[in-house]
């Protein structure tokens, strides 16, 4: 069994100890430790802040671009090794491994082609100057600043490369540097990625810490200028979040949380046409991949009652045919979930939903698993359920499953099926299946303010639509509410959280020479 230890001052240290085992969720062998206590981690957030960040101010959009690429190479050389550590540490399939690993890989060489294209540049500006007064010589233009703290990353035990590399990313184009924390459960694959990187000596020295576990004293060690963004449950952001430190001093502080999200069939699709059949792939494929461990994964399944019973047909057919077991035998769709703790609370969680939703499909403790058995292995079944009274139910829109559970639910009209998307109190995304022109209009309208994304999907584009929980790095990631409130990725709109946004005032002249060396920003 290996020690996952903690790279901190330009060094790979051990937690002090016994640290946390780390399982196979499959055969619940043990796999790692991962201990981070006891470690120096304000002499760390230090060295971040002091070598880390001086380094990297010293290199131009461009040249970091060029460093994304370089990490992102030296993780395609070993993408193989990271394929078999998430199908031991998390169960993956292959599908959840295009997702995670292949997903970090993708949007670090995302950002290096468009950090490419920033050229020389060390700052940005924004396009517009405004007259201050009588004098057209002196006027106004604002900057943008690489914040000159340290970001704190806490990820979420589902994304170990996508969660990491999606932030590390955008921070590291911005010219800030990075303490990242993995959430232990699910670190090998991140240590893993992060030792080769560093041994690649790709990147300047502080530019990217990492620390296995533990960390439960970094709320009260940043300061002024540092940044935060969590990914986790609600429940932790908010805790967190209310850190006195974190509130005294403003830290800014980004929260990805969970979410209940919708899949929305227009009242205009017909079962058998191709919204209606692409609408069930779609929601059948949320519940199973990554055994529904995504935050973005659909939870709440709004359909036109006249046709709830055709859509709950089709979906039972589908999840009838998902082979549940260890990932390693190809056929298998539907790997475990993380943990047996992840296990039980999937469990409650679904007799809480229980309580006003019947399970249409799945739910057992028991089931048929493919090479692999119940007594080692952290396995749920799919299950979908069903809530004939909606407006009634609380749960159905409030507690989110993490595991492959989803509600199917009837709604009578538009205004009907609006109010029920937003009962979630903020979600990251909604998908709407719809024909209509109108109807997409008036959804947008209606249901755009308590989502961070919405896909809006006809027949043309069922084929191209890369997934409702697919998170893409042009489009921004985040929702309102019980979403976090957060905002990530989106193409230029991610560098907005790693730089200080600076009026300045000056002779026109001088602002325009200023503007010249800048990338222009308009957020
Ligand atoms: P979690 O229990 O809230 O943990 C998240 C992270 O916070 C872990 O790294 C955890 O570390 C760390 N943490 C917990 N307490 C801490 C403290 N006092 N100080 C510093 N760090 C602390 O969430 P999870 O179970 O890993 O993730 C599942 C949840 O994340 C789901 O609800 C899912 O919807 C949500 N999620 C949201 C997004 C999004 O983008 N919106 C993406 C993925 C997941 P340890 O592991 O060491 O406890």
């Amino acid at each position: 069994m290996i020690t996952l230890s903690n790279y901190i001052n330009g060094n790979w240290v051990e937690g002090k100890g016994k640290g946390t085992v780390l399982h196979d969720p499959v055969t619940g062998a043990e796999l790692a430790t991962a201990n981070a206590d006891g470690l120096d981690l304000a002499s760390a957030l230090d060295y971040g802040r002091e070598r880390g960040g001086a380094a990297l101010r010293a290199l131009s959009y461009g040249e970091r671009a060029a460093m994304l690429r370089a990490i992102a190479d030296v993780l395609v050389a070993n993408r193989e090794r990271y394929q078999a550590l998430s199908v031991e540490n998390s169960g993956s399939t292959a599908v959840d491994i295009a997702f995670d690993v292949d997903g970090g890989i993708g949007v670090l060489k995302y950002y290096a082609s468009l950090g490419k294209g920033m050229g020389d540049a060390r700052y940005l500006m924004e396009p517009d100057l405004d007259r201050l007064g009588k004098d057209e010589a002196f006027q106004s233009g604002h900057v943008w600043t690489p914040v000159r703290g340290i970001a704190v990353h806490i990820n979420a035990f589902n994304f170990p490369s996508w969660g990491l590399w999606g932030k590390v990313a955008v921070a590291l184009l911005s010219g800030v540097p990075v303490l990242a924390k993995p959430a232990t459960a699910t670190a090998l694959v991140a240590h893993e990625m992060v030792r080769d990187v560093v041994d690649a000596g790709v990147l300047p020295e502080g530019a990217l810490q990492l620390i296995c576990g533990g960390g439960r004293e970094l709320m009260d060690l940043v300061r002024p200028g540092d940044l935060v963004s969590f990914t986790g449950s609600a429940s932790t952001a908010a805790s967190l979040k209310a850190n006195p430190n974190i509130v005294r001093n403003n830290i800014r502080f980004n929260v990805e949380a969970d979410s209940l999200n919708t899949a929305l069939l227009g009242p205009d699709v017909e079962p058998g046409s191709a919204e209606f059949d692409g609408f069930v792939k779609e929601v059948a494929k949320e519940i199973s991949v990554k055994a529904g461990q995504k935050c973005t994964a659909i939870r709440r399944v709004l359909v036109p009652e006249a046709v709830i019973d055709q859509v709950q047909d089709a979906l039972v057919a589908r999840l009838g045919k998902l082979a549940v077991g260890d990932p390693r035998n190809e056929v298998v769709r539907v790997g475990p979930l993380v943990n047996k703790a992840q296990q039980k609370a999937a469990r409650d969680g679904l007799e809480r939903l229980r309580s006003e939703a019947r399970v249409v499909f799945g739910g057992e403790a028991d089931f048929p698993l493919t090479d692999a058995d119940h007594a080692s292995g952290a396995f749920f079944p799919p299950t979908l359920l069903r809530a004939d009274e909606p407006d009634q139910a609380r749960d159905v829109h409030d507690l989110e499953v993490f595991g492959p559970v989803a509600t199917l639910m009837p709604y009578r009209d538009a205004e009907h099926a609006f109010a029920l998307a937003r009962r979630a109190g903020g979600s990251l995304v909604a998908s709407v299946f719809t024909g209509d022109d109108a109807f997409a209009a008036d959804s947008l309208l209606e249901i755009a303010a308590s989502h961070g994304r919405v896909a809006i999907i006809n027949e043309p584009v069922i084929k191209s639509n890369p997934g409702h929980g697919v998170v893409m790095p042009q489009c921004v990631h985040g929702g309102p509410g019980r979403a976090g409130g957060g905002e990530e990725l989106g193409g230029m709109r991610a560098l907005r959280f790693y730089h200080q946004r600076t009026a300045v005032q000056a002779d026109v002249e001088r602002l325009r020479r200023l503007q010249a060396d800048a990338v222009t920003y308009t957020g």
